[in-house]
């Protein structure tokens, strides 16, 4: 059993079983998790989905006019 760090809600997990990095989902506010640690106790942090910068890759299609016939 851990606590989401979100809602601070129980989540029901085999704390044994986790892994560093391993990404779980709270069932309460569904916010997704990723362990950072696990000992000497298990430590989650919120997985920031704002830090996505996905806007960036809209400039990759500048390239276009290489193609023109030569
Ligand atoms: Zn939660």
């Amino acid at each position: 059993m851990v606590i989401c760090p979100v809602c601070d809600a129980e989540i029901e997990v085999d704390e044994d079983g986790l892994e560093e990095e391993q990404t779980l989902t709270c069932d309460e506010c569904g916010a997704d998790l990723r362990v950072v640690s696990v000992e000497p106790e298990v430590d989650l942090e919120p997985l920031d989905e704002e830090d996505e910068d996905d806007e960036a890759t809209d400039l990759d299609e500048e390239d276009d006019e290489d193609e023109t016939w030569k």
